[in-house]
């Protein structure tokens, strides 16, 4: 399999390939950068269609996780780990225990925390170990959704600050302002529930009718299908459930002024972020946004204080735009002003232990 061929490899420090015959583990981690502190980032897993994909996927999670912890100012590096399988059929204790023994191997220079397809029984398994786990195992800071959610809603509030004007917004009412929610997940319901009690006019689209019946049961949310979502006549679409949403079909299909929302790698492909701005539509750049739950996890341990945790979150607003305001200077899209703040934030390219020492 080509490593360093793969156009999603961007200096990444190591990559690490783990197979366990008896446990059935198949997986791959990779650290992107650890020059502001020990990499950091999730596990995901899903039934890929073979191991090049798999790989592709964990190069470029694992480098939003460098950027994301940048741009949120903490003292972590990207890093992220794909298992190889289906959620429904090949989870097993077993084959968690054999991850933990491969982050174990790490010495701490990749912490483990919850992606897609994982959840708090699986991430126990890996603790028992590796001390090297963070979120949502016993001890720690939680589920990292509810304060993602709050980052997408503060954010949301600079997006329509920034690009409808400051008049749109009173006090912390966004009356009057229309949001479509793609996905009702853990994120897409908690910021759904923040914008309702906003006074916001919040649209639901969910492939699980059941989640749409409760935003509208719960929170007064309005069904919008699934295939209009993003043709949405609102003022802000907040995708929350899946990426590479943004892309050379979809864009021109875009009404909303402003695309804000919880789901990673939304842009198909970095130009897209320059076809946004053509159009006029004001980009939140995803890692920024959805920073949440990791600043979160940054503050979990035995002192951990949610209220402290969550105002740091709502620094996101004014990052937010600070970037909105250095891409318009710069004439360049929001989604390369943030990555141009996050590069000036850690060294690159990176240092290779192997040649330091
Ligand atoms: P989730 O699995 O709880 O929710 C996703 C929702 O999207 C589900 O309700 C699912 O039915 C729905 N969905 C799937 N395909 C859809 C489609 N085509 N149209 C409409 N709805 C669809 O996931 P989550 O934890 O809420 O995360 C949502 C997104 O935010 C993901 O992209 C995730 O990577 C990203 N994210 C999450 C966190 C977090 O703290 N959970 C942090 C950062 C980024």
């Amino acid at each position: 399999m080509p490593v360093f061929d793969d156009p999603a490899f961007d200096n990444h420090e190591q990559v690490v390939f783990c197979e366990d015959a008896d446990s059935g583990l198949r997986a791959i981690i990779a650290i992107h950068n650890t020059s502001r502190g020990p990499a950091l980032g999730g596990a995901r897993m899903w039934s890929y269609a073979d191991s090049a994909a798999a790989l592709t996927d964990v190069l470029r999670l694992s480098r939003g996780m460098t950027y994301k912890s940048a741009l949120a100012g903490l003292p972590f590096g990207g890093g992220k780990a794909v298992i190889l399988g289906d959620p429904n059929r090949d989870k097993s204790p077993a084959l968690f225990r054999s991850l933990g023994r491969y982050v174990a191997s790490l010495g701490g220079r990749y912490t483990i925390a919850e992606d897609v397809g994982i959840d708090v029984a699986d991430i126990e398994q890996v603790a028992t170990e590796t001390q090297h786990v963070a979120g949502v195992a016993a001890g720690g800071s939680g589920d990292p959704s509810p304060a993602t959610a709050y980052g997408v809603f503060v954010g949301i509030r600079a997006a329509v600050k920034h690009r409808l004007g400051a008049d749109r917004i009173s006090g912390d009412k966004l009356t009057g302002v229309s949001v479509a929610i793609q996905g009702a997940g853990h994120v897409g319901y908690e910021l759904a529930r923040h914008l309702a009690g906003a006074g916001a006019d919040v649209q639901i689209a969910d492939v699980d009718p059941d989640r749409v019946r409760r935003a509208q049961d719960e929170l007064g949310a309005t069904p919008v299908s699934v295939e209009r979502f993003l043709e949405a006549d609102v003022d802000v679409l907040a995708p929350c459930a899946l990426g590479g949403l943004l892309n050379d079909d979809t864009i021109p299909k875009i009404r909303a002024p402003i695309v804000a929302g919880a789901a990673n790698n939304q842009l198909a492909e970095a130009r897209h972020g320059q076809m946004l701005r053509a159009r006029g539509i004001l980009y939140a750049p995803d890692y920024l946004i959805n920073a949440g739950g990791i600043i979160n996890i940054s503050y979990e341990g035995p002192g951990y204080d949610r209220s402290r945790a969550f105002s740091h979150v709502a620094l996101i607003h004014d990052t937010l735009l600070s970037i909105f305001q250095r891409a318009d200077a710069a004439g360049i899209p929001t989604s390369k002003a943030a990555d141009q703040l996050a590069e000036e934030r850690f060294t690159h390219p990176n240092p290779n232990p192997a040649k330091a020492a």
